[in-house]
């Protein structure tokens, strides 16, 4: 089955995402085991694919060890990995996006993948400011002329229907 990799900070709203997309309460479940930076977990979505959750990331606090490991494992999936159609990327519409976020979208466009941005919790924007908080994101990545970002809401589900067309999109390439 085809994969779909899915980075972003802890809390920042992954199993939400997954959540509201596929119409369940708590099937995913990605920041159960902080500190547990050394397996990639799959969540095989409706027979069709799976979304590779990308943990630990944003790990300036644990050991260079773990770091290590973490970078090893890394490189491995994202070199040799032919069935990795796309990345996702949640960060939180909220703030600007954050080093690590930024350093993340690097090194997946590094490895030559469409990223999707998710600009999750767009609930918690004010209407009249949303437009602002989308365009500041789109401007501190720098984002690619192929990528997107899709204003996005677990609690409304704003911006699902957008994210199941890119999706399927890249699943079919
Ligand atoms: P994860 O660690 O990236 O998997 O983050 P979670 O999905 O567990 O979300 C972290 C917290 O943010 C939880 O309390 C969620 O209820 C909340 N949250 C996630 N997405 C949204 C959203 O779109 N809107 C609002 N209001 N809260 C959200």
């Amino acid at each position: 089955l085809p994969e779909i990799a899915l980075a972003g900070r802890s809390n920042v709203g992954k199993s939400s995402f997954i959540n509201k997309l596929i119409n369940r309460k708590n099937l995913a479940r990605t920041s159960s085991k902080p500190g547990k930076t050394q397996t990639l977990n799959f969540y095989k979505i409706n027979e069709a694919f799976y979304f590779v959750d990308v943990p630990g990331y944003g790990y300036a606090k644990v050991s260079k060890k773990e770091r290590e490991k973490w970078g090893g494992m890394m490189e491995e999936y994202f070199t040799t990995r032919e069935t990795l159609k796309a990345a996702i990327l949640v960060t939180d519409l909220r703030h600007e996006p954050t080093k690590d976020d930024l350093q993340m979208y690097d090194f997946l466009k590094y490895h030559e993948l469409p990223v999707i941005i998710i600009a999750t919790k767009l609930d918690k924007i004010p209407k009249n400011k949303r437009a602002q908080h989308v365009k500041r994101t789109k401007q501190t990545f720098e984002v690619a002329p192929d990528d997107i970002v899709i204003p996005f809401s677990a609690e409304t589900g704003e911006g699902k229907d957008e994210s199941w067309s890119v999706i399927t999109h890249y699943l079919k390439n």
